[in-house]
Order: C-alpha cells, then structure tokens, then sequence
C-alpha cells in the first residue's frame, strides 16, 4: 500500500486505520469501529441522518465545495423511480492523489458511507465509478465489496435491519472530463462521456433519468464519523460552514510531498512546513497552486492564509479538490502555465467551441512564447482568450484551464516578458529546474 508517514500533527479522522496492519480488511475495519455507524444510522429516519451531515458543515471534498446534506436534502424519497448512489473515484485532477489512498487503505469506510447514504435517500443501488487507470484500486475494492457481501454488510436485509443493498464497481476510460458528474452518469450508462444540460441536476434526474445521490469518495467517507461521533463534533473540528478535515495532497517543491490529513482552515505557510518539511533545498517559495490544477495560484506573499473553503474563495482562488502544489523561485511560470495548458487541451471533449478552440490556441501561444517566439501583444491575448472561456463553456473544465492561465498572467507578466525579443527561458538557460 502507498502511503507516506503519518505526520503527528495530522488530526486523523478519515485517515486513523492508515497504517495498521491489513488496515483494508474487513476484520480490521470491524474491530475499529467499522459499520458501527451505519447500524446507529439504521435505527434513525432519514431527515434526522441528512440534518446530521447538514450539522457537520460537511462540504463536497471533489472540488466544487457544494454542502453535503442539503445535497442529500434534494434527491426526492419517495420517488417512485430507483434512486442510485454513485461514488465519484474518478480523481485526475492533477495534483490530487487522496481518493486513491481511501479506496487502498479504507475501503470499507467508502463502503459504509454508501450505504448510510442510500438509508437516507432509500436507494439500493450503487456504483463507484473509478478511474480506468486505479486498476489497483479497483481490485481493493473488488475485494473489500465481497469481503461485505460474505459478511452481511451488503445484499439482502442488512445486518437483520430489513434494508437491502448491492454495490458495484466501474472502471472509466481514461477521460478527466468524466469526472464531471453528468458526464459521469452518461459513461456510466455506456455513453461517450460528455456533460448534460443542467437543470436538471443528478439529485432529480441522475442515472437512468433516476435521482441520483453523487459525492466524491472522500465526501462519502467523512460520513460514518459524522454519524458516529455527531455532526457537531465533526464540524467543530473546522471552520464555520467548513467543517472537518481534508485530505492535503502537498506535492511540488517540499522535502515531504505526501497525503496529510489537516483541519479545515490549517494555514497554508504552517502546512508548507509542517507537513511538508520546508522548501526543498532551502529554497525561496514563489507560488502555490492551493488544490489542483484548475485553481488560480497564489504569490507567496499571499499564502499567509487559511484552508476552507471561503477564505480562498475571498482571495479569489479555490481549495477544490485538495491538491496543493508548491513552486519555488526557480519555477519558470510561463512553462508552469504552458504544462497545465497542454493537459486541458489534451482533455477537453471538443464539444464547445470555447474550449474546444481556445484550450488548443492557448496551448500553442505558450508553446510559443516558452520557445523564445512571443509576442508583447501575446501576453494580453493570452489573458483575453483566457477570460472569453470563463463562464461560456458546457461544464466547468473550460473555467479549469482558464482559472490558473489568467492568475499566473496577471501575477508573473515579468517571467513572460522576460521570455520576449528571442530570449531563451531564463531559467531554462540559468541551469536552474524548469517545471517540466
Ligand atoms: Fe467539453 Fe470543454 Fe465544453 Fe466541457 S467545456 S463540454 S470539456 S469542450
């Protein structure tokens, strides 16, 4: 199993059978308060298990940061129609690496908050849908799902408390854009996996025009401590209306990259050295991209910062999908911007034109100023085309590479001039580490 040391400042709630010995067997689950969560949620109604999680100020953890029980709130119970309970494991957002850990080390947990969830909006059917490149992952759960079965926790009238329900796993194929949940739900339904128009929402009208209870992995894992412990103490444990703790991907240029989990509102400095040991080398910090590529990036004189979800939405950035990227001083930005562009033109569907054009001239314009053959005119032009993707496109991955673009533009314009006239990378010719 992957998975880097433990840090003994983390607060571990989602994370506290990582590391024990068969840490994703279902034994060691039971014997770890496992299941005991949804034995309690079996014995309460439906309105009382969602206020629980609406009492947590548990927020979607995929990257949109929507609260989790008014999203239960929404799917209609009594609908005559199936309700389905789908798991987003797609995780590709680059940068982020948690759910795969939460499906290796604890995947029973995921497992348990599925079928809390499905309690709650009587649904008894599920699906993950993971990643087609989380082979390994998708063993895990293979096994952990039968390990249930075999064991009463999944099938026929649950633990004798007379609810009934299945689980199954599905392999994507590769494609980041079915990550977004209509997208998903078309893929799932043995379509080519592009966005629906929205309204109406999954929570109506999901899979099969069926309602649809979908959360990202990590969201249905923070579910069984919820119910467990109470949404309060949950929520204590962050902010107001950022309840809990995440899991932090730190990655880039620190001594420890690893999966830590923090409380919501950690400072974003105190993480840097804290968790990730200091900057590699005893560097300087010049940026971080707070969760995942699609987030615009902070300067580091601006990373003095909380972790939840509205202090960064206040310095217009986002904590998305928790993936934190660190940059040092050497980091040349324009080919920072010009890697983040090549895989949102590499990814995007084609469907809509602003992406579909502008994702492909952005990538080329920066290929070409990275190369020494930019234009002073190009630099505005990049921030242009950048703002006419914003808010025109079908779903969100249209905003994601335009984000990052405009915020490393207007906050690193030197770094491009200083590519001007023919001039190779600075710091390509200074020998100093490019981001590749
Ligand atoms: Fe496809 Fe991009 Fe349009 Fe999304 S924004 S639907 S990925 S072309």
């Amino acid at each position: 199993m992957i998975y880097n040391e433990p840090n003994p400042l983390e607060t571990k709630i989602l994370t506290k059978r990582f590391g024990l010995a068969n840490s994703a067997a279902i034994d060691t689950y039971l014997a770890n308060d496992g299941y005991q969560a949804f034995l309690k949620a079996s014995k309460m109604t439906p309105t009382q298990i969602i206020d629980e999680v609406k009492a947590s100020a548990l927020r979607g953890r995929g990257g949109a940061g929507f609260p989790t029980g008014m999203k239960w709130s929404f799917v209609p119970r009594t609908s005559p129609k199936p309700k389905y309970i789908i798991v987003n494991a797609d995780e590709s957002e680059p940068g982020t690496c948690k759910d795969r850990l939460l499906m290796e080390n604890d995947p029973h947990s995921l497992i348990e908050g599925m079928l809390i969830g499905a309690f709650a909006v009587d649904s008894h059917k599920g699906y993950i849908y993971i990643r087609g490149e989380y082979r390994y992952q998708i063993d895990c759960m293979d096994r952990a799902i039968a390990e249930a079965y075999a064991r009463g926790y999944l099938g026929k009238n649950i633990q004798g408390t007379g609810f009934d329900f299945d689980i199954y796993t599905h392999s994507g194929a590769g494609a980041y854009e079915c990550g977004e949940e209509t997208a998903l739900l078309d893929s799932i339904e043995g379509k080519r996996g592009i966005p629906r128009l929205k309204p109406p929402f999954p929570a109506v009208s999901g899979a099969w025009q069926s309602p649809t209870l979908l959360n990202n992995v990590e969201t249905f894992c923070a579910v069984p401590p919820i119910i467990r412990d109470g949404g309060a103490a949950f929520a204590a444990l962050g902010t107001p209306k950022n309840g809990g703790t995440r899991l932090l991907c730190l990655s880039g240029h620190v001594n420890k990259p690893g999966v830590y989990e923090i409380p919501l509102g950690y400072n974003m400095l105190k993480c840097i050295d804290e968790f990730g040991g200091g900057m590699r080398g005893g560097k300087k910090l010049k940026a971080v991209v707070p969760g995942g590529s699609s987030c615009p990036l902070l300067k580091a004189d601006e990373c003095d910062i909380a972790m939840d979800y509205d202090t960064l939405a206040k310095a217009k950035s986002m904590l998305g999908s928790g993936g934190m990227v660190v940059l040092d001083e050497d980091t040349c930005m324009v080919k920072f911007a010009l890697r983040i562009m090549r895989f949102y033109a590499h990814e995007s569907c084609g469907w809509c034109i602003p992406c579909r054009e502008g994702t492909t001239w952005l990538r080329k314009l920066l290929q070409r100023f990275h190369d020494g053959g930019g234009l002073k005119s190009d630099i505005p032009l990049i921030g242009e085309l950048s703002q006419n993707m914003l808010g025109r496109t079908f779903c969100a991955l249209g905003d994601a590479a335009a984000m990052p673009t405009i915020s490393i533009v207007e906050k690193f314009r030197d770094e491009f001039e200083a590519h001007l006239d023919g001039k190779p990378c600075p710091y390509e010719h200074a020998g100093k580490f490019a981001m590749a």
